[in-house]
């Protein structure tokens, strides 16, 4: 049977529709923009059935199965898709009909193994296939960065460059980056996460290093966020006896990549009801939402939710083009979109570091419910939904709030809240006494660039 393939589109609209290999391998595109489906597929009602009781990796080979359509054979898909997801995804039932999933079971333990792993293994998929040789040149706030070194070390025609902000990441963080060594090599930018995006962005576009052949493996990569629709799936097939059954979302948000794979679970029909958007004080998104205006925050606010302090969301630009608004890399408006249909869909918060904290000591004391600050700035933000909502129909929904890190990541803050550490899971206790390497650069394009060349 010949599927359909779909093309991807930029959100600038300047540049030419590709196919899925092309958006895959580019990650950026040529007019600056990010790279969208040119339509969302929809899954029929007995797709969604079919997820009852289906493992992980079915669910993500059926829905990403819609997106490489004639692309990739469905044998190697389905395989790629067994490979990538081995490990557990618990779905913790908290109390009534909350429950928090946790995304942090991975090899690097954050949320980021579920985008990473699928993204390494297609893009391994057509560059050896091809014969290619790729740079993968990536900016983190911490925990990108060990997602895709370790989900491309080894790779012999793929070498990753990471840039990450030398004063923001935590140590294990930097250890999970810097131990590995071979085709990784691994850049502290003296600055920002903003900066390293920036600069990222920039090199992408820098005729002068068309020869290094580069692909992003941010969030901006459509081979990152289609991976990330799937967890949404499966709490969902975990939880609803029908397909009435509808679920509510509350999603810890920095790049806006994580709640961009809802979205797009959404629109595909997944039985999804308001989804929340969990901010930290970097609250551009849940402002705009309330005042109708967008302002950047810079210098973004560095909070103890460290994965979050982003100013200015890359993926703002395709959540507008969902909405049917341009929006270009400079965080610009160019076209409204309909904020009135946005109101609807989202419930926005930006949560404190102190009402953080708080959180995780009250959720771990009243229900045992342990969570690092950003599984803590998500649950706080589906606890103000419901108290300002209050309404009778959410108790008929489920509600997901998504915990993105193992707090074994952040055991320095959790021991002064609670006053132990959480137990460490054994991929972080491998990484302590292996060597680092790394190189500082500072916050300056010129100097970056000359160190890139000589990588
Ligand atoms: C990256 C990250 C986030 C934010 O996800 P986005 O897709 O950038 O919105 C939240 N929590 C953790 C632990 C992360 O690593």
């Amino acid at each position: 049977m010949i599927r359909d393939t779909i093309k991807y589109y930029s959100t600038n609209l300047k540049a030419p529709e590709v196919s899925f290999k092309e958006a895959l391998l580019k990650g950026l595109a040529p007019d600056g923009g990010l790279y969208m489906p040119a339509s969302i597929p929809k899954l029929s009602r007995e797709e969604l059935e079919s997820f009852t009781g289906a493992e992980y990796h079915d669910i993500a080979y059926t829905i990403l199965s819609k997106y490489t359509g004639s692309e990739i054979e469905s044998g190697v898909l389905k395989a790629l898709c067994r490979e990538a997801y081995n490990f557990d995804i618990p779905l913790e039932k908290v109390s009534g009909n909350k429950y928090v999933l946790r995304l942090d079971c991975g090899p690097t333990a954050s949320f980021k193994d579920f985008a990473a792993r699928m993204m390494a293994r297609l893009m391994n998929h057509f560059i050896s296939r091809d014969g290619l040789h790729f740079t993968i040149l990536t900016a983190t706030s911490g925990d990108t960065g060990s997602a895709v070194a370790n989900a491309f070390q080894g790779l012999d025609n793929i070498k990753v460059v990471i840039l990450f902000p030398l004063r923001e990441v935590t140590d294990i963080q930097r250890r999970q980056m810097t131990t590995l060594g071979d085709n990784i090599r691994v850049l502290a930018v003296d600055g920002k996460f903003d900066d390293c995006q920036q600069m990222v962005k920039k090199a992408f576009l820098d005729p002068s290093l068309a020869d290094l052949s580069f692909s992003s493996a941010n969030s901006i990569n459509i081979g990152r966020l289609l991976p990330q629709s799937v967890y949404y799936f499966y709490a969902w097939s975990k939880l609803a006896e029908s397909i009435h059954d509808k679920i509510i979302f509350s999603v810890p948000s920095g790049n806006y990549g994580n709640l961009m794979g809802g979205i797009i679970a959404r629109e595909m029909g997944l039985p999804a009801d308001k989804m929340i958007i969990a901010a930290n004080l970097n609250n551009e998104v849940p402002e705009y939402l309330r005042t109708g205006k967008y302002r950047i925050i810079n210098p973004s606010v560095n909070c103890i939710s460290s994965a979050m302090n982003v100013g200015h969301p890359s993926n703002l630009a395709r959540i507008m083009a969902l909405y049917g608004g341009t929006m270009n890399e400079k965080g610009v408006i160019i076209k409204d979109p309909d904020l009135c249909r946005m109101r609807r869909d989202f419930f926005g918060a930006g949560i404190s570091d102190s009402e953080t904290r708080e959180t995780i000591a009250d959720s771990y004391r009243k229900s045992g419910l342990l969570l690092e600050p950003h599984g803590a700035v998500a649950w706080r933000a589906l606890e103000l939904y419901l108290k300002e909502t209050q309404s009778e129909r959410t108790e008929s929904f489920f509600h997901v709030s998504l915990e993105t890190a193992h707090p074994a990541k952040f055991s320095e803050e959790i021991n002064n809240i609670l006053g132990f550490s959480p137990k460490i899971p054994d991929s972080l206790i491998q990484i302590e006494n292996k060597p680092e390497n790394y190189t500082v650069v500072e916050n300056n394009y010129v100097k970056l660039r000359e160190l890139i060349c000589k990588l």
